[in-house]
C-alpha cells in the first residue's frame, strides 16, 4: 500500500524532498493552506510534485458520512484505503460569544475526538468499540488526517487552535509508535501547531506504556479510564486490569511528568448499582491521595442490549459532592452527541447500524 505524505514529520520529509526547506513548504501547503492536490503547490517544482503524487497519497481518508447532533457535535465516519472505517467527533466546547452590538467577543472552542485503532484489543465490557474486536492500528497519517479533514470540512481556520482528545476508537497506548509520531506532527509550528498541552491521551491503564510515555516527556496530558476502585470489579469491567491492576496504574501516574498548572484526569464511568455508591467515592478519594487529579464522572451511555444501566442523577450528584468536599476536584461530563451515537463508548467501525 502507498504511504501517505501525512505519515512524515517535517524532518523525515527533509530526506524525501530536497533541499530541506521544501519540507517546510510542503507542511505549509498541507496543514496551513489546506491544499487538496499536489498541483496546487505552485512554489514546489513540477518534477518534485509529480514524484510526490506518484509515491505518496495526500489524503488517506475519505469522508463517508457526517451526522450532526442537536447539541452541535458532528460525527465523521471515515473510510481508510483498505476499506476499513472508523469514526471521529467534532465537539464544540464553548459557543461563540456575541456582545449587545453584535460584535464577536470569543469564537467557538473546539475539541476533536480522534481514533487510534480500528477496533480495540482491550475488550471492556461496557464499550461498543470492543464488540467488533481489533482490526488494525491506524498509521500516524490516518490519525493526523482526522483532525486535518475535520478542520477543513468546518472551515476552521488554520490559526484557530483546537484541542485533541485521543478518546475515539481504540487504545492509544497500544499503538504507541504511531501515536507519538502523530503527536509530533500535530505539534509542528509549521503545521497544525497544536501544542502537546492541547493533546490529551486517554488510556485504559497500560501501566508500562504510561511509564514509557512519561519518560519521553512530551508534555501531553493524561486521562486514565479508571471506572472502578477495587480490582475485583475493575477486572470484570476491564480485562486489562488482570495484567495491570489499580495499584500499578496509580504508581505509573505518580511517575508521570505533569505541568505544574495541569492535572491528570481520571475518568469514572458510573453504572447503576455497580460503582455509584458513596463507598466507592470514599475509596476513590483514598486512591487519589497525593495525585494532582481531576475526576470526570461519566454517565454510562447505553446501547441496545448493553448489560449496564445509566445511574440516577441523584447518585451522580452525591458522588460528585462527596469528592468535592473531600479535596478532589470533580465534574460530571455532559456527554455530547448521544442522539447520533457519538458519545463516549458509542463509536464503532461498521457503516450499517446493526446496533440501532
Ligand atoms: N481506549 C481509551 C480511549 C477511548 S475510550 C480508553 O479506554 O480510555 C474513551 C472513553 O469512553 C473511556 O473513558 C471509556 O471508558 C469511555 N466509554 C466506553 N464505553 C462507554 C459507554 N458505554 N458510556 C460512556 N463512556 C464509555
Ligand atoms: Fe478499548 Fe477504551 Fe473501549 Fe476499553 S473503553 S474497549 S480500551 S476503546
Amino acid at each position: 500500500m502507498k504511504k501517505s505524505i501525512l505519515d512524515f514529520t517535517k524532518d523525515e520529509l527533509a530526506d524525501i524532498v530536497k533541499p530541506s526547506f521544501r519540507s517546510k513548504q510542503l507542511y505549509h501547503w498541507i496543514y496551513q493552506k489546506y491544499a487538496n492536490s499536489y498541483e496546487e503547490m505552485k512554489n514546489i517544482p513540477k518534477d518534485i510534485r509529480e514524484d510526490l503524487s506518484e509515491n505518496y497519497i495526500l489524503n488517506p481518508l475519505e469522508i463517508v458520512k457526517i451526522e450532526e447532533s442537536l447539541d452541535g457535535s458532528k460525527k465523521y465516519l471515515f473510510k481508510l484505503h483498505d476499506g476499513y472505517t472508523m469514526e471521529s467527533v467534532l465537539l464544540p466546547m464553548k459557543n461563540k460569544k456575541i456582545d449587545e452590538d453584535g460584535k464577536i467577543i470569543s469564537l467557538t472552542k473546539y475539541s476533536i475526538c480522534v481514533s487510534s485503532q480500528v477496533g480495540c484489543k482491550i475488550g471492556c465490557a461496557f464499550c461498543l468499540t470492543a464488540k467488533e474486536g481489533f482490526k488494525r492500528n491506524l498509521t500516524s497519517g490516518e490519525i493526523v488526517a482526522q483532525v486535518l479533514e475535520i478542520k477543513k470540512d468546518n472551515d476552521i481556520a488554520q490559526n484557530r487552535r483546537v484541542n485533541i482528545v485521543y478518546m475515539g476508537m481504540g487504545e492509544p497506548l497500544d499503538n504507541m509508535t504511531n501515536l507519538v509520531k502523530a503527536i509530533e506532527i500535530f505539534k509542528d509550528e509549521e503545521g497544525l501547531a497544536i501544542g502537546a498541552r492541547r493533546q490529551t491521551i486517554s488510556t485504559s491503564g497500560l501501566s508500562s506504556q504510561i511509564e514509557k510515555l512519561g519518560k519521553m516527556d512530551l508534555g501531553v496530558l493524561l486521562a486514565i479510564s479508571l471506572h472502578a476502585v477495587d480490582d475485583e470489579l475493575r477486572e470484570k469491567l476491564m480485562p486489562i486490569n488482570k495484567a495491570y491492576n489499580i495499584d500499578s496504574v496509580i504508581s505509573a501516574v505518580k511517575n508521570f511528568p505533569i505541568d505544574a498548572r495541569k492535572r491528570v484526569m481520571f475518568e469514572y464511568l458510573v453504572m447503576k448499582d455497580l460503582n455509584d455508591g458513596l463507598k466507592s467515592a470514599k475509596k476513590l478519594v483514598k486512591l487519589l491521595h497525593g495525585i494532582k487529579a481531576k475526576v470526570n464522572l461519566i454517565y454510562f451511555n447505553p446501547y441496545p442490549n448493553s448489560p449496564f444501566q445509566r445511574p440516577d442523577e441523584k447518585d451522580m450528584l452525591e458522588f460528585k459532592e462527596y469528592l468535592n468536599t473531600h479535596g478532589v476536584i470533580c465534574t460530571i461530563r455532559q456527554s455530547k452527541g448521544l442522539d447520533i451515537s457519538a458519545a463516549c463508548g458509542q463509536l464503532k467501525e461498521k457503516i450499517d447500524n446493526d446496533y440501532s
